[in-house]
């Protein structure tokens, strides 16, 4: 067993600080990372700081130190909620998850697979093959979506693009039989356009250079970055951690071992390769039409898709449009309107084939025939990986639906923590005290609420005929939430001179002010694609590119002209998954990035003040000190702690476990520390545990 850390590395659990500050936390958190101690409880939370060096904490025997403890047995760690989530599944029949959470580059992926790493090695002692594949699959499945769903950013070099939620299925002995994963708001801007200093998805780069030549011959691709308007800008952006080559042979292998055919491999790569090729393609017009330039891009582009070259060059040109009359008629693009269109097309090609392959890795380890009556519950571990609060000097529709996200796992944080407390302390017999909190409710409806909210306007605007612009949607905003305490504007405010009128709208987010720039938040809301690129796509003799465009069958005529605009779908999606994360035992890692230049040594105050801050972490501690943080079951309190005290050992002669536990808590001198439920013992700090666990240990 590992052992339990005295206080020179500081303290173990924020509950113990002396007093709840922020000071003291940060002190705190100082103190443990520069002593190379990465974790730290607030009860059963994990807060974890990025270390930014490989540690030496996740071998085997710290695996074996955690399997099946209890929390405070061992020092924080990862490995120890995963054990909590996997026990309460395991001997409570529960579903439970693990929330990660924590700004870019703070650790959350990693932790992920370290967490996923330890549930795998700690189930299946038997070597059942088929229990094995599916644990296979699953940590094979991390290297693909990384590939296709991170990329080097400024803050982070593996930043995962795209949040994900990952169900664990269980048979009734607790290995794994299946999984499922969600995938949410894939950044695909990032496949035309890239920040200075970042790259496009790591797959394109990963082909490029990893590629065979026989390969990237067929794919009609070079071998080089530049020589594509979508990869040039990140071609000479080095990545420390990553190598190209490497990586591509190790997708090769994932993919054939999570179960996809030559066929769908060589679709996949065909679809990366349409993508580049039409990044390079430009449009010229002599005054009367516009052509398409861009060399033999248009054939490869056919050959690629196994569509007609005419097919690519008319979809690229012209769009179908439906007159009042019910008359069909095709009109020409302008210059602007056919790059615009390449480049919606190209991104989504790209989103398309990211669910696909989300798709195509769940249809693999689905659970199959499983039968309720013959094999038990079958229970479930979620864990989510999903992108923190974001604050940068320029905030889009992607930092507010991002943001929107983080407003209801606080709500869900702060309702299950609190009621889960609640339910367990009235069961028990225990009298619960209050404990103030502020309930970002006001917030999450700013967003969402049907007509009023902010969601629902935009939507209203980019459904509204004609040419509504961002201006006319922020004065709409301004007009119907001007009263709301958490919405305001350079209108509604003249006096604050960081916001421009016609541009910004500002946010009181339970983390802290966000303002936002209303540019581009409509075309990126009504994220339109032409019904010609659909149908080019759906008429493709290359199955695995069809399936993907089955609205490329509908006739112009018969496409919804209202369709679920991007905030919504996206709204859509996130009540889908707090409503999947309610029903579960939640579990969380807060994660913490120490400083912006991945160095492991140094803590920055002001940044990680910053995050504890958003974090709600000392709101968290408050919550816990103003409970009891620790509960344990009479039986087993007495039989860990039993030699601890004269009365109990070897064996007690009271009428019931109960009273030998208040034997060992009155001699320990504890009774101001602990309340007594019905069947189980609450303890109030982990102060009184830790004792007990010194002094056991020195017997
Ligand atoms: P994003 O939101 O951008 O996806 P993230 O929170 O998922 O960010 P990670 O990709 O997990 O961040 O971590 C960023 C980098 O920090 C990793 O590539 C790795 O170099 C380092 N790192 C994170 N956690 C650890 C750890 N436990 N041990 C060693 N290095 C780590
Ligand atoms: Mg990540």
């Amino acid at each position: 067993m590992a052992e339990l850390e005295g206080f020179e590395f500081g303290k173990s659990d924020f509950v113990l600080l002396d007093e709840v500050t922020m000071e003291q936390f940060l002190e705190n958190l100082k103190l443990r990372f520069e002593k190379g101690r990465i974790y730290t409880f607030i009860g059963e939370v994990v807060v974890s700081v990025n270390p930014y060096r490989q540690m030496d904490v996740y071998g085997k025997d710290a695996i074996d130190a955690y399997r099946g403890r209890e929390l405070y047995e061992n020092p924080p760690h990862l490995y120890a909620v995963a054990d909590a989530a996997y026990k309460a599944m395991k001997r409570r029949a529960k579903d439970t998850c693990i929330v990660i959470s924590g700004e870019s580059g703070a650790g959350k992926t990693e932790a992920s697979k370290y967490i996923m790493q330890y549930i795998a090695a700690i189930t299946n002692p038997s070597q059942r093959a088929e229990v094995e594949s599916v644990k296979n699959v699953l940590l094979k499945s991390n290297c693909v979506l990384e590939a296709f769903g991170n990329a080097k950013t400024n803050r982070n070099d593996n930043s995962s693009r795209f949040g994900k939620y990952m169900d664990i299925n269980f048979n009734f002995n607790g290995d794994p039989t299946g999984g499922h994963i969600n995938n949410y708001l894939l950044e695909k801007s990032r496949v035309v356009q890239q920040q200075e200093g970042e790259r496009n998805f790591h797959s394109f780069y990963q082909l490029l250079r990893g590629g065979s030549d026989e390969l990237l011959k067929s794919l009609h691709l070079s071998k080089d970055p530049t020589d594509y308007t979508y990869t040039s800008p990140g071609a000479s952006v080095s990545t420390s951690s990553s190598d190209d080559r490497s990586c591509h042979r190790a997708v090769m292998g994932a993919l054939k071992v999570i179960g996809f055919s030559e066929e769908e491999v060589s679709s996949v790569y065909k679809i990366l390769s349409t993508i580049l090729h039409l990044g390079n393609l430009h449009f010229e017009t002599d005054g009367e039409s516009v052509q398409v330039v861009g060399g033999d891009s248009v054939r490869h582009i056919s050959e690629l898709t196994d569509t007609e070259p005419e097919s690519v060059n008319k979809a690229l040109l012209y769009r179908t449009v439906a007159t009042g009359g019910g008359e069909v008629i095709e009109k020409g693009h302008s210059e602007q309107e056919a790059s615009y269109g390449r480049d919606a097309f190209a991104k989504a090609l790209y989103e398309r084939l990211f669910a696909w392959i989300v798709g195509r890795i769940n249809s693999v380890i689905e659970v199959k025939n499983y039968n309720p009556a013959l094999h038990g519950k079958n229970t479930v571990i979620g864990v989510l990986d999903i992108y923190g609060f974001e604050i940068f000097d320029n905030n889009s529709f992607e930092q507010f639906c991002i943001n929107y996200c983080n407003e209801k796992l606080q709500q869900l944080f702060i309702e299950l923590i609190l009621r889960q407390e609640q339910e367990e302390y009235h069961r028990e017999g225990i009298t619960w005290q209050h404990i103030d909190y502020f309930n970002n409710q006001i917030i999450v409806d700013l967003v969402e609420q049907p007509h009023k909210g902010i969601i629902s306007i935009l939507d209203e605007a980019c459904l509204t005929a004609g040419k509504v612009t961002d201006t006319v949607c922020l004065d709409s905003m301004n007009h119907k939430l001007g009263q709301h305490p958490h919405y305001t504007s350079r209108k509604l405010n003249p006096t604050d001179k960081s916001m421009e009128f016609h541009r910004h709208f500002r946010i009181r987010h339970y983390a802290g002010d966000v303002t936002y720039s209303v540019e581009g938040f409509l075309d990126k809301n009504k994220d339109p694609l032409f019904q010609d690129f659909k149908r080019l796509m759906y008429n493709s003799s290359d199955p695995v590119l069809k399936e993907m465009w089955p609205d490329g069958q509908l006739s112009i005529t018969e496409v919804t002209k209202r369709p679920l605009t991007a905030a919504t779908l996206f709204k859509n999606s996130i009540i889908a998954l707090v409503d999947k994360l309610a029903c579960k035992e939640p579990y969380y890692v807060r994660c913490i990035k120490p400083n912006e230049v991945k160095s492991p040594m140094l803590f920055d105050d002001a940044r990680c003040r910053h995050q504890v801050a958003y974090l709600g972490l000392l709101e968290n501690v408050r919550v816990r000190r103003a409970g009891f943080a620790y509960r344990q079951p009479y039986e087993r309190f007495l039989q860990r702690y039993k030699m601890t005290c004269e009365y109990t050992w070897p064996n007690h002669l009271m009428s019931s476990d109960r009273e030998a536990v208040e034997a060992i808590v009155v001699q320990h001198g504890f009774e101001g520390d602990v309340a007594y439920g019905h069947t189980k013992l609450f303890v109030r700090t982990p102060r009184s545990l830790f004792t007990l666990e010194q002094e056991r240990a020195a017997l």
